[in-house]
C-alpha cells in the first residue's frame, strides 16, 4: 500500500525521459487522490482505485455519462425536468456525435444557456503528451489523465479499415511473462470518460466529425447563421474498428469499459457498431458471460498456450482459471457463432510454445469444445530485457499451415509500430519506465529542493 502510494506521488514529479530521447516534465499538483486499495489475492489481487475526486473548480465532466445521467444533473442544478431532458438529449448529440469540445459551439441552445453551462460543466479530453508516427502509418500517443497518469492509445490504418486501440488501465495488474505492460504496476483503472475520450481524440486527431445542420424540433434560441453550411456524412471514415487491446485487462474493470463502449455504440453517440468492436481478455472465466451480455461485442481470448505447464508460465492468471474452464466459457459465449467467430490470439515464442505438436493440440482443444473460432499469430513483439524470443518465420508459417489444414483459419498478424513501440504488448508509458531505486532517488531529490 505504501509502496504504491511512494511511486504514485514520484510518479507525479519528475522528469521522463520518453524512449525516443525527449523529455517530459511531470511536475503537476496531484488533485485527486488515486492510492490503490489492493484486495488480496493469490494471481490476481484486482486493486480497486479509489473514487476520483471531484475536480477543485466543482464543475463536473460530461464526458463518459450517459444522456440521462447528463439529465439528472441538468436537473439537479436547477432546470425543470422537461428542460433537463430536452438539454441533456442536444448536449449528448454535440459532444458524441459533433465532438465539440466548447459549450459555445453548440449552436441549437440559447446564447444565456451555453454561460450557465460552462460555469456548471466541462468537456474533458485526456491530454496528449506526445503524438508518434510510425514509417508503416501506425499512430501512437502518449496521453495524461487530469490527475497525472500516463496511458496510449495506438491507430493502425489498413487498406479497408482503421483500427483503434484503446487501453482500458493503466498499467495491469496480471503479469503475462511475455507482455511489456504487465511489467508495470496498475496504476488506476481509466474511467468510463478517459475511454471513450480515446475514441474522441482519435475523432480529433483524423478530423472524422461531422459537420453540419442538426435538427432539433424543439430547440429554442438557437443562431441558425452559425451553423457551418456542409451537410453531415458519415461515410468515408478512417477509424472503422476498437480493439480493447491497448494497456490493461478489459474484464478487471468491466464496469468502465461497458459504460464507455454503450457510449461508443450509441446511435445518438459515437454510433459504431458492436461488430466492429473487439474485447481482448486474458481470460477473465467469471466476467466472460457479463461481457457477451451485457456489452455484446466481439470476444478475442489471449490463449497462447495449450498446456497448464506453458500456460501457468506465460500468463499466471492460468493458474486461477484453468485452459479447460476458459474454453468452457468460450463455448458458452453469448452469441457467438460462425458468423461470429471467437478470436483465439497466440504469441509465437521461440521453443515455448511454437512445436507442430502445440499446432495439432491447439485444433483438437477447438474441435473438443465446439468452438466457432479463428486464431491469429502474433509474432512476439520484442522489448528491452524480455525473457523471450520470436519463433523464426518459418516457424510461424508452419505452425499456421497446421492450423489451417485442421480446418481453422489461422493468420500470421503483421507487426505494426514496432519503430515507436506502438506494437502489440509493448505499450509501456514512459513515466513507468524508471526504476524502483530511481523512483525513490528522484522523490528524495525533488523533497530536498522543496526543502
Ligand atoms: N489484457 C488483454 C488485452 C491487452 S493485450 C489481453 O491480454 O488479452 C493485447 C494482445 O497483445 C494480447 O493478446 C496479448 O497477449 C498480446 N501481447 C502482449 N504482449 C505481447 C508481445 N510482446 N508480443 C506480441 N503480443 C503481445
Ligand atoms: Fe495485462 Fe494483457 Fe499484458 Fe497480460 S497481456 S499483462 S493481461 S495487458
Amino acid at each position: 500500500m505504501q509502496r504504491s502510494c511512494r511511486f504514485a506521488a514520484a510518479h507525479h514529479q519528475f522528469i521522463v525521459h520518453l524512449c525516443h530521447g525527449a523529455q517530459l516534465t511531470l511536475y503537476r499538483p496531484l488533485m485527486t487522490d488515486t492510492a490503490l486499495m489492493p484486495i488480496p489475492g493469490q494471481i490476481d489481487p484486482v486493486p480497486v482505485a479509489r473514487d476520483i475526486t471531484p475536480r477543485e473548480d466543482g464543475r463536473v465532466d460530461l464526458i463518459g455519462l450517459p444522456k440521462l445521467r447528463i439529465a439528472e444533473l441538468f436537473a439537479q442544478a436547477g432546470l425543470d425536468p422537461k428542460q433537463a431532458k430536452l438539454r441533456a438529449k442536444q448536449v449528448f448529440h454535440w459532444l458524441y456525435h459533433r465532438g465539440v469540445t466548447s459549450f459555445d459551439a453548440m449552436t441549437d441552445i440559447a446564447k444565456t444557456m451555453r454561460p450557465w453551462l460552462s460555469e456548471r460543466f466541462v468537456i474533458g479530453r485526456p491530454d496528449v503528451v506526445e503524438a508518434q508516427h510510425s514509417t508503416d502509418g501506425t499512430r501512437k500517443w502518449l496521453l495524461r489523465t487530469a490527475d497525472g497518469h500516463d496511458f496510449e492509445m495506438v491507430f493502425i490504418p489498413d487498406a479497408d479499415r482503421g483500427t483503434l486501440c484503446v487501453s482500458s488501465q493503466v498499467g495491469c495488474t496480471l503479469n503475462c511473462r511475455f507482455c511489456h505492460t504487465g511489467t508495470m504496476r496498475l496504476v488506476r483503472n481509466l474511467t468510463p470518460g478517459e475511454i471513450v475520450g480515446q475514441v474522441m481524440l482519435a475523432r480529433d486527431a483524423l478530423g472524422e466529425w461531422p459537420k453540419g445542420r442538426m435538427d432539433f424540433a424543439e430547440a429554442e434560441g438557437a443562431d441558425a447563421d452559425e451553423e457551418e453550411t456542409a451537410e453531415y456524412t458519415a461515410d468515408g471514415r478512417l477509424l472503422t474498428n476498437i480493439v480493447m487491446m491497448g494497456m490493461g485487462e478489459p474484464l478487471y474493470n468491466f464496469d468502465n469499459v461497458r459504460d464507455a463502449l454503450k457510449l461508443v455504440m450509441d446511435g445518438d453517440g459515437l454510433a459504431l457498431s458492436k461488430r466492429r468492436i473487439t474485447l481482448s481478455t486474458s481470460g477473465v472465466v467469471p466476467m466472460m458471460e457479463r461481457c457477451g451480455e451485457e456489452i455484446g461485442v466481439n470476444l478475442a481470448v489471449s490463449l497462447h498456450a495449450v498446456n497448464k505447464e506453458i500456460r501457468d508460465e506465460i500468463v499466471p492468471l492460468n493458474r486461477k482459471y484453468g485452459i479447460e474452464q476458459l474454453l468452457e466459457a468460450c463455448a458458452a459465449y453469448p452469441r457467438a457463432s460462425n458468423a461470429r467467430r471467437i478470436t483465439f490470439e497466440y504469441v509465437m515464442l521461440k521453443d515455448r510454445n511454437d512445436s507442430d505438436a502445440d499446432a495439432r493440440e491447439l485444433v483438437r482443444l477447438i474441435k473438443h469444445y465446439k468452438l466457432p473460432a479463428k486464431v491469429n499469430l502474433i509474432p512476439f513483439n520484442p522489448w528491452p530485457g524480455a525473457p523471450y524470443e520470436c519463433s523464426t518465420p518459418e516457424r510461424v508459417r508452419r505452425f499456421s499451415e497446421i492450423v489451417f489444414e485442421g480446418g481453422i483459419s489461422a493468420p500470421v498478424r503483421t507487426p505494426r509500430g514496432r519503430d515507436i513501440d506502438a506494437a502489440c504488448g509493448q505499450l509501456k508509458t514512459a513515466a513507468e519506465k524508471k526504476t524502483r531505486a530511481e523512483l525513490d532517488r528522484l522523490a528524495e531529490e525533488k523533497q530536498a529542493a522543496l526543502g
